[in-house]
């Protein structure tokens, strides 16, 4: 058996021209969507992800409110700078980069980003929404695999998922929402204390690796049939690349692709997607400003 490989490049771009048709309808009432990314230092991956957002906003129709300040910015100018974003009243999302300078308190820099423009889906009165299903922004990962999911018509209902990881952005709130009563599923979420991550994988339905380290999945870890999310983004040297390096995810892609039923790739496979779903939140943040 070879799997289907999940374009998720091709799916985030069809979920990007179904916002750009919607955003043209928002600014016929008026309304132009906007998002504010504010990225502190250069650090080479949050330039280029701000990069692609940038590249997505303009696509969509979305206005791009990029901010990029000195690594040198103090928490007190970055808090002062949120606040006004909080008050300015065309500025329908705030995204801060992450990770922030090590002498920037991360928590204190989410924290004080207004709910209601917290399209990351990060801030502690989203995610408790989110827990207990009421209405919020989904973090965009987890939201993207969930998009992923439906459009390839991936039933969860009933089925074992396995998910690697369990950090506040892709791993728990991956479990949490796959475990609600819309997806039915029944999650074991496994961490570096997992005695028996291999045959929890066995058993799985579906597996959703975001760990960070190649190789973590191996095809003998995959049971017949099975669908496989690869979060993970990996920089491996690669002295045939220009830049000296290629992507590869936390799964054995090629192995496992004989196995699996379905599996994405990386790149091209959740990444894109994580960028799509922010756009989709832009335009409900939007919206719901009106
Ligand atoms: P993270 O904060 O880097 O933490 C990694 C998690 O993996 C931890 O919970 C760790 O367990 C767990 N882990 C490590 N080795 C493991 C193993 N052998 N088996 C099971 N779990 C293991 O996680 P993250 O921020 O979610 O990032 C994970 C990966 O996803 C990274 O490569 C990141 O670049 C990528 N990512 C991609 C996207 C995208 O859009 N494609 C978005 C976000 C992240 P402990 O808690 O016990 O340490």
């Amino acid at each position: 058996m070879s799997a289907e490989i999940i374009d998720g490049f091709g799916i985030a771009k069809s979920v990007r021209e179904d916002v750009a048709k919607q955003v043209t309808e928002l600014k016929r009432k008026g309304v132009a969507p906007c998002l504010a990314v504010v990225l502190v230092g250069e650090n080479p991956a949050s330039v280029s992800y701000v990069r692609g957002k940038a590249k997505a906003l303009n696509e969509c129709g979305m206005i791009d409110k990029s901010i990029h300040l000195p690594e040198s910015t103090t928490e007190e100018g970055l808090l002062q700078l949120v606040d006004s974003l909080n008050k300015d009243e065309n500025v329908h999302g705030i995204l801060v980069q992450l990770p922030l300078p090590k002498h920037i308190n991360e928590n204190k820099i989410i924290d004080a980003i207004a709910p209601k423009k917290d399209v990351d889906g990060f801030t502690p009165v989203n995610v408790g929404n989110m827990l207990i299903g009421r209405d919020c922004y989904l973090p965009c990962t987890p939201h993207g695999i969930i998009e992923l999911l439906k459009r390839k018509n991936i039933q969860t209902n009933g089925k074992s998922v396995c998910v690697l990881g369990r950090s506040n952005i892709v791993g728990k709130p991956i479990s949490i929402l796959l475990s609600r009563k819309e997806y039915n599923a029944t999650v074991t979420m496994c961490h570096t204390g997992t005695q028996n991550t291999a045959e929890i994988c066995q058993n799985a339905d579906i597996i959703i690796a975001a760990v960070g380290r190649p190789g973590t999945v191996t095809a003998d870890m995959v049971k017949d049939g099975a669908t496989v999310i690869d979060v993970g983004v990996n920089r491996i040297p690669d002295t045939t690349k220009k830049n000296g390096f290629r992507l590869v995810g936390d799964c054995d892609f090629e192995a496992i692709k004989e196995k699996a039923a379905f599996i994405t790739p990386v790149p091209r496979g959740v990444g894109p997607m994580t960028i799509a779903m922010l756009m989709v939140n832009t335009l409900d943040a939007a919206r719901k400003q009106i």
